[in-house]
């Protein structure tokens, strides 16, 4: 069979691709542009899989980030359930599970990330769940109909996030976590204790510096054990141990992979292939607003602006992405978390307003700049941080003064 000719090629049915193929279309790309995801659903906002969709408060459409007859307005041929089984960078063509073969003249990779599995004892058992897919927040819905006790392993945002959202369920849950405290490897004791603060008062239990040892049930798990020897009767579990990067495509085509674990794009997003770019959750790229440095990112907003910026540069405009990165976390009404950076590591944080208020930005300091900051009902203080952290503003005694101060006036900083 020969190949199919097409302008553009997305690989991957997430947010990153979807995003690359409106800002082609609202760009002026006129010709072909063929999206391909080997899920079932068509491109949607995975989010919501561990927030209102999992608690059963949206429909399937809900997250769907255009609705069906947008890809058809759009022009914009959408491949559901089809996997790209091999990409061809030397003769620029994909084989897909379909059998067809396509020959592109740009391609944008965004395989996303595959959950991390643990291989424990006990880990075949029913009723353990991962969490990537609205398929896997339906089984999960569906499994925990009949559970009193889930647990949580893992206390990073997935295990935070589900806790609330099956507590709100009528769950009793517990988290079983190697950290000390939630959420603490991205955004420090102070924050992560304001976060298992707000879980502990609607009842989840945390067990902290521990981690899982087995499963032990009869068919259906029944009971978490865990290496300090704690024995959680669940009857579910859900296993929230991190991701890891989809590359199997990007190896097979010999792209160049980073110290961080991802496709090694340069600023303006292409890979090690000319023509071939990357995006979201696999991209490893060169930040400017980070001095060069070199980020992966998983999360929505990267995914999402990431698209635009591969789009621009799939149409020749060459820019470099320049978007600080950004990130939320909620859970439900109980209180969210909006986050710009991210640090990789910081000398000092200034804490600025009151958590026992519920209302905060903590500053993470690197070498007296601002690296990062996370605010809970202070949104307005992300635009100063965005601009300091990008501008590399140094900042002195009377500066962090006003960092602290939560009516200090910011503007004039940098
Ligand atoms: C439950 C959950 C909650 C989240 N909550 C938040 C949050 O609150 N805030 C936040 O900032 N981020 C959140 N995230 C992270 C965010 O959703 C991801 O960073 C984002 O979806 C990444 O988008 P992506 O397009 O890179 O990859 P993905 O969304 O993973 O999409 C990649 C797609 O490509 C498909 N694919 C892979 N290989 C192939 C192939 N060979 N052929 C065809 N298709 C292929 C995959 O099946 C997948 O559908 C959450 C993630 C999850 C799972």
């Amino acid at each position: 069979m020969s190949a199919r000719e097409v302008d553009y090629l997305l690989i991957g049915g997430g947010l990153a691709s979807a995003n690359c193929a409106r800002w082609l279309r609202e760009e002026g790309a006129d010709g072909p542009v063929v999206l391909v995801g080997r899920e079932l659903d068509a491109p949607y906002n995975r989010p919501d899989c561990s927030k209102g969709y999992l608690r059963g408060e949206e429909t399937r459409e809900e997250p769907l980030f255009r609705p069906a007859e947008w890809w058809k307005e759009q022009d914009i041929e959408l491949l559901t359930r089809t996997t790209v089984t091999g990409l061809d960078p030397a003769s620029s063509t994909a084989t897909l599970s379909d059998k067809q073969e396509i020959h592109f003249k740009r391609a944008l990779l965004a395989t996303g990330a595959n959950v991390r599995v643990l291989n424990v004892e006990g880990c075949e058992l029913d009723h353990i769940y991962y969490l990537r897919t609205l398929g896997n927040a339906d089984a999960i819905r569906a499994g925990v109909q009949d559970a009193e006790e889930v647990v949580m392993i893992g206390g990073s945002y997935i295990g935070c996030e589900v806790a609330a959202s099956l507590t709100m369920l009528g769950k009793r849950c517990s988290i079983v976590m190697q950290e000390e405290v939630t959420l603490e490897r991205g955004f420090g004791r102070q924050a992560g204790l304001f976060f298992q603060g707000l879980l502990e008062e609607h009842g989840v239990q945390i067990h902290p510096s521990d981690e899982l040892a087995r499963f032990e049930g009869d068919g259906r798990v029944g009971k978490v054990v865990t290496k300090n020897g704690r024995e959680l009767p669940a009857q579910a579990v859900v296993v929230g141990a991190g991701v890891t990067p989809e590359l199997t495509l990007a190896r097979g085509a010999g792209l160049e992979i980073g110290e961080r674990g991802g496709v090694r794009c340069s600023s303006r997003l292409e890979s090690s292939a000319p023509g071939i770019f990357a995006a979201g959750d696999i991209c490893e790229y060169e930040s400017v607003v980070h001095g060069g440095a070199r980020l992966r990112i998983e999360h929505w907003d990267v995914a999402f602006n990431q698209g635009e910026t591969a789009a621009l540069n799939m149409l020749g405009r060459d820019v470099p992405h320049e978007v600080v990165p950004y990130f939320f976390s909620d859970l439900g009404d109980w209180g969210g978390l909006e986050y710009v950076g991210p640090a990789q590591g910081w000398h000092e944080e200034i804490v600025r307003g009151s958590a026992e208020e519920g209302s905060f930005t903590t500053w993470y300091l690197h070498d007296g700049k601002v690296a990062a900051a996370l605010t809970v009902g202070r949104s307005d203080d992300l635009e100063h941080a965005r601009r300091l952290l990008a501008a590399g503003v140094q900042l002195d005694g009377d500066a962090r003064g006003k960092l602290a101060d939560p009516d200090g006036d910011l503007a004039d900083l940098g």
